[in-house]
């Protein structure tokens, strides 16, 4: 597959059990229908990082690209910007064929990232409900 932003060959790095599509050249991810899912699920931060570590930046071949950000599989289909948020808004560009999305650098790690504080929030109201269920026992 192609690289929408800058037409370079992405290759397919796995991170836990997941195969993800990365642009050497300029740093994006591609990612498959459910694949995000399945990232959070893992609970890994800083993947871009350790994708960066893990694998460099060998050279990838580039390819001329052509016009709007076009789906790298599907092809013929335009990419459209959204934001995906929990706590704050991360831009990413989805295919409304295939549902894959593409992520700029660091794009995914603030995603991952934003995901890991939401569940922190999600902690303390947790642990304040039971805090306070415990001051009610203690105050009868
Ligand atoms: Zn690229
Ligand atoms: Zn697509």
């Amino acid at each position: 597959m192609q690289c929408p932003k800058c037409g370079a060959m992405l290759t397919a790095l796995s991170v836990e059990d997941v195969t993800v599509d990365k642009c050497q050249s300029c740093d994006g991810i591609w990612l498959e229908h459910g694949e995000l899912e399945k990232l959070r699920e893992t609970g890994v931060q800083g993947i871009e990082k350790q994708l960066e570590e893990e694998y460099g930046n060998p050279a990838a071949p580039m390819l001329a690209l052509e016009g709007y950000l076009r789906c790298p599989h599907c092809v013929e289909i335009g990419l459209r910007t959204n934001y995906v948020s929990y706590m704050q808004p991360v831009k990413m560009d989805h295919c409304i064929q295939c549902f894959g999305m593409w992520l700029d650098k660091n794009e995914l790690d603030k995603l991952l990232e934003d995901k890991k504080q939401l569940d922190n929030v999600k902690v303390d109201k947790g642990m304040r409900a039971m805090l306070a269920g415990i001051a009610k026992r203690f105050s009868k």
